[in-house]
């Protein structure tokens, strides 16, 4: 098995997998390139793993298709759904370490990084419940038909994850997918490999049958770009940026037409009424935007703020901002640790100097934090206008822009003022408010009184240019099956 010794400040020495995993064994890609993973806190590398490229995808792609041709279509939905739940059971007895690798790869806070876990647990034990309940339809059209419907897997599904929550992201593929009786390849992403090797340790064990499910690392250009093209994939699902979710797209149409499902981007609003609890407000308009330092999908980065409150708002969110402990995601009190990568430090830095020259004014915030890793003050943005670059693009980092607002007819407006719909959240103590508002915000998630409360029962996506398809809940099964329609003939012929 291809491995190396790594050391996590919390759980000390392990052994890391570096290999894809293919056929249930960890191997080395066909060309023998590797690349390297770097820690966000301290910028060094924590070691290399091995590089899929198009040949490695192919045999990954081979393996899949012969697991699903021979044995994964024979298996019974009862047993798909107990190999789901042995592999949650697994990763839950793996917690500690798990964390660990995800904190060290990632850059997340230790602490966050457990709740990932028990989340990427919750998950794919909730699909395992699936598995033996997915059921056709009888439909009567006349005495002398009988027809009914099966919901069947579509095949080989390639799927492509990003790296702001690479273990979360990697359960919320498996899940459903396999619980309708479908076989993978994932492909993690380049900045977090780490912790999906680890998990795929488990696969065997938990008792998946060789090819059913197989992780690959590599780059989006040259093995994303193979999955997503590639003539024996029958679905692609993906997670990440709406520029990449283009790409795949028309990479299905200009293959095999594959069935694509994509969550995206977005710029989520988040609306504060005069008469919401303030305290309550403020520290969810926090763990809104700064949660996993601002690298959500569906992060709160447009606060909105009514024009009775907007000022002791301003200073109370500022103050709660400050008080967020930013630095070693190993230490128990750190909130926020490093941005995942040198690109994307750059990136939001980018945007902040944006905003400065732009106009926009800085209440807290706006620059590095220390000299080493990838380290951002919590950002926050006021006098900002609804042109400005950083109330319009996904700067997918600790900052957010507040601005004040008179009327919940004009607050709705402003809050769909954006090429995305993924997420809101309404904070009010007037519940006539806060229902119109969620009925009349575009976006797949409306938080009321809350933020980020993501559970693998609740489906979850996007509206408008943030998507196609919903995950999680009953609803991601449907991503995962294609509904074939039987009907029996019972009487002579027609004429
Ligand atoms: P990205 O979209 O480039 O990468 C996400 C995944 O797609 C990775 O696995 C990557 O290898 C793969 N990929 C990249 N190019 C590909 C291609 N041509 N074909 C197939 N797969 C490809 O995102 P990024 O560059 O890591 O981050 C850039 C921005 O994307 C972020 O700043 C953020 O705005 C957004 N993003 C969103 C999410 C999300 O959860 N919606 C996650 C990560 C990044």
């Amino acid at each position: 098995m291809a491995s190396v010794q790594v050391h996590t400040p919390s759980t000390g020495k392990y052994e890391q997998p570096t290999g894809l995993f293919i056929n249930n064994e960890f191997v080395k890609g066909v060309d023998g390139k590797t690349f390297e993973t770097i820690n966000p806190s301290t910028e060094e590398v924590i070691c290399s793993v091995s590089e899929a490229t198009e040949k490695d995808v192919d045999i990954a792609v081979a393996a899949a298709r012969k697991a699903y041709e021979t044995v994964w279509r024979k298996e019974t939905p009862e047993n798909r759904g107990k190999m789901l739940v042995n592999l949650a059971n697994l990763i839950e007895k793996n917690a500690d370490l798990l964390a660990a690798v995800e904190s060290l790869d990632n850059g997340k806070a230790v602490g966050m990084a457990k709740v990932d876990v028990s989340m990427v647990a919750g998950c794919l034990r909730y699909y395992g419940g699936w598995a033996d309940k997915i059921e056709g339809k009888v439909i009567d059209t006349n005495p002398d038909t009988f027809t009914y419907t099966r919901q069947e897997p579509i095949g080989v599904c390639g799927q492509i994850i990003p790296w702001n929550f690479p273990l979360l992201m990697w359960a919320w593929k498996i899940g459903p997918a396999i619980a309708t009786g479908n076989v993978v390849v994932i492909k993690t992403a380049e900045q977090t490999p780490l912790s999906g090797l680890v998990a795929a340790s488990f696969i065997k064990e938990a008792g998946f049958p060789p090819g059913v499910i197989n992780i690959i690392s590599g780059f989006g250009k040259i093995a994303g770009a193979a999955l997503s093209s590639h003539m024996d994939v029958d679905k692609i699902a993906f997670t990440g940026s709406t520029v990449v979710g283009r790409q795949i797209m028309k990479a299905a149409a200009g293959s095999n037409l594959k069935k694509v499902t994509l969550e995206l981007g977005g710029k989520s609003p988040n609306i504060v009424f005069d008469d919401a609890d303030i305290e309550n407000a403020i520290s969810w308009v926090n763990f809104g935007i700064f949660f996993n330092h601002g690298q959500c999908c569906c992060a709160g980065s447009r606060v909105y703020v009514q024009s009775g409150i907007y000022d002791k708002f301003v200073e109370r969110f500022k103050a709660r901002a400050i008080a967020n402990k930013v630095g070693d995601p190993f230490a128990a009190d750190t909130f926020q640790g490093p941005q995942v990568s040198q690109i994307q430090f750059d990136r939001i830095m980018g945007y902040i100097s944006e905003g400065k020259k732009e106009g926009a004014t800085i209440v807290t915030g706006g620059e590095r934090h220390g000299d080493k890793g990838y380290f951002i003050q919590p950002t926050i943005f006021s006098n900002v206008t609804e042109d400005m670059k950083i109330m319009q693009e996904e700067i997918f980092g600790p900052v957010c822009s507040i601005s004040k607002f008179e009327t919940e007819e004009e607050i709705i407006a402003t809050g769909n003022n954006s090429t995305y719909g993924l997420a809101a959240a309404v904070h009010t103590t007037n519940l006539n408010t806060a229902l119109r508002v969620a009925n009349n915000i575009r976006a797949g998630t409306v938080w009321v009184n809350n933020y980020n409360m993501l559970h693998h029962q609740i489906p979850f996506g996007g509206f408008k240019e943030s998507g196609i398809g919903r995950e999680l809940g009953e609803a991601a099964l449907s991503n995962y099956t294609q509904c074939k329609s039987v009907s029996i003939r019972l009487g002579d012929a027609l004429f």
